[in-house]
């Protein structure tokens, strides 16, 4: 199984006719609320790809955002190891989504940022821990070495984009990063010389509509993007990582793993919110058949 270890939010999505200049105001059209957050987007992408038992760690605020984003995970069968916080609300993230699909996006972390390292929970029955960068670092890095000593697999999603410990980046089996995380995680410019500068086991630089490339022991691997009309990109890399974790979870071979989360983070594109817009498996085979 998988044990998702990360963030969880309520996000309030307004669209409009563009992201807002500095200092400018823009009237938009349509406004409602997704549950989000990287590691909850994650998770219930990962638990929608089937095959793998699928837990989440995650703090909660007391307040009215929390039973939403509890909500969703629950749906889509996500087993919950929730820590409830009182000093601080609920993660929340402010998403301005343009009519081109381009966003600008605010998170305000709350109670994310409480998660400690002694919340990790027993990884028994875990053989992947999916882990982001919306929580402590000092946290991911003690959950990261824990898995490492109880032989369970290392995911890291290098996002939002920051450098990090070297004594982490060691502990990672798999580290996935679209490319702007690439060009700061790897401190170069360009996809090769940034993968060149990074020596985990297995590598996948995401490439948005031009899919993704990856190094697996030492293996070079080229998925494309499926084909679709993209109108909401928010979570398209959270699908792709879930989804791809899940295949390996249950056993899948690397090359079928990314040919799966490339299909399902391009279905993902093609509706709003990031964990509504994650498909069912059904979906996903359909376009993998097609
Ligand atoms: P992030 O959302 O983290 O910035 P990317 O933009 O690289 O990550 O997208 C992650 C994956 O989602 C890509 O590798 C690709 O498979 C899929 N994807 C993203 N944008 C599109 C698109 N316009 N059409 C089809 N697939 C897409």
């Amino acid at each position: 199984g998988v044990l998702v270890a990360g963030s969880a939010n309520l996000d309030f999505v307004v669209r409009a006719p563009h992201v807002p200049a500095l200092g400018e105001t823009v009237l938009g059209h349509g406004f409602a609320t997704f549950p989000g957050g990287k590691g909850a987007n994650q998770a219930v992408a990962c638990a929608r790809a089937g095959g793998a038992a699928t837990r989440m760690l995650l703090a909660l605020g007391e307040d009215a955002h929390a039973a939403p984003v509890e909500a969703s995970l629950r749906a889509a069968g996500v087993a919950l190891e929730a820590v409830r916080v009182r000093e601080q609300p609920t993660g929340a993230a402010f998403v301005c989504l343009a009519d081109d699909a381009e966003n600008a996006i605010t998170v305000a972390p709350g109670a994310n940022a409480l998660l400690r390292p002694e919340h990790l929970p027993p990884l028994d029955g875990a053989s992947h821990l999916l882990m982001q960068l919306e929580v402590p670092l000092d946290s991911v890095a003690a959950w990261a070495r824990a898995a490492r000593a109880a032989g369970v697999a290392v995911a890291l999603n290098a996002a939002p984009a920051r450098a990090l410990p070297p004594r982490l980046l060691a502990d990672c089996d798999l580290l996935l990063v679209n490319q702007g995380e690439l060009a700061v995680l790897s401190g170069v410019e360009g996809v090769a010389a940034g993968m060149a500068m990074l020596d985990a086991p297995a590598l996948v630089v995401t490439l948005g509509a031009r899919g993704c490339c990856a190094r697996v022991d030492g293996e070079w691997l080229l998925q494309p993007a499926f084909a679709v009309r993209a109108v909401d990109t928010t979570g398209a890399g959270d699908t792709f990582c879930g989804t791809l974790v899940a295949a390996l979870a249950r056993g899948l071979p690397f090359a079928q793993g990314l040919r799966r989360a490339a299909a399902a983070s391009a279905l993902a594109c093609t509706r709003l919110g990031a964990q509504a817009g994650v498909p069912a498996q059904a979906e996903v085979e359909r376009l993998l058949a097609a």
